[in-house]
């Protein structure tokens, strides 16, 4: 388990050019608002939800690194990925050091969300109700995250 964490960047495509500086990024709403489409806006600034079964991302399957959509900084791995059923990618770890979290009051029963510590990008919600072996279920939108695939060259740099 442990190296599922230690290991996440050899699933890295092998020229990823990769920036893992997590001191906090000086980014206006407004500027934000310029550089996430709408979708994105909405969930990683607004804490939306996407729909269920929705997002891309739900059910790719390849070997790769899932990274913030907003900054590009790696959350996880295929290796961290596991099918919940709930029409959204859940991961059940995730690289350790770059995600935030907070308690949540928004609803009745308090909820744990969390984010990208570098861009405070919203992610989704942290549950105890996944599988072994850590019991955590990250519950995550598609369309906050970007994929690379393991065997890619080719990727979009953002930033
Ligand atoms: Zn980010």
């Amino acid at each position: 388990m442990q190296n599922i964490q230690k290991d996440w960047f050899l699933y890295l495509p092998e020229d990823a050019d990769i920036n893992l500086n997590i001191a906090p990024l000086n980014v206006s709403e407004a500027q934000w608002r310029k550089r996430l489409t709408d979708a994105e806006f909405r969930v990683l600034r607004e804490k939306a939800i996407e729909w269920p079964s929705s997002g891309d991302l739900n059910e790719e399957e390849q070997m790769g690194v899932y990274v913030c959509a907003a900054c590009e900084l790696p959350l996880f791995t295929s290796a961290m990925k596991f099918d919940s059923g709930t029409g959204w990618p859940s991961f059940f770890s995730h690289i350790p050091g770059h995600l935030g979290t907070q308690e949540d009051h928004s609803l009745l029963l308090p909820r744990t969300e969390y984010h990208c510590v570098r861009c405070e990008g919203h992610q989704g919600y942290v549950f105890e109700d996944g599988p072994a072996p850590t019991g955590e279920r990250w519950h995550n939108n598609s369309v906050s995250l970007h994929f690379w695939p393991t065997d890619s060259k080719q990727r979009v740099a953002r930033a």
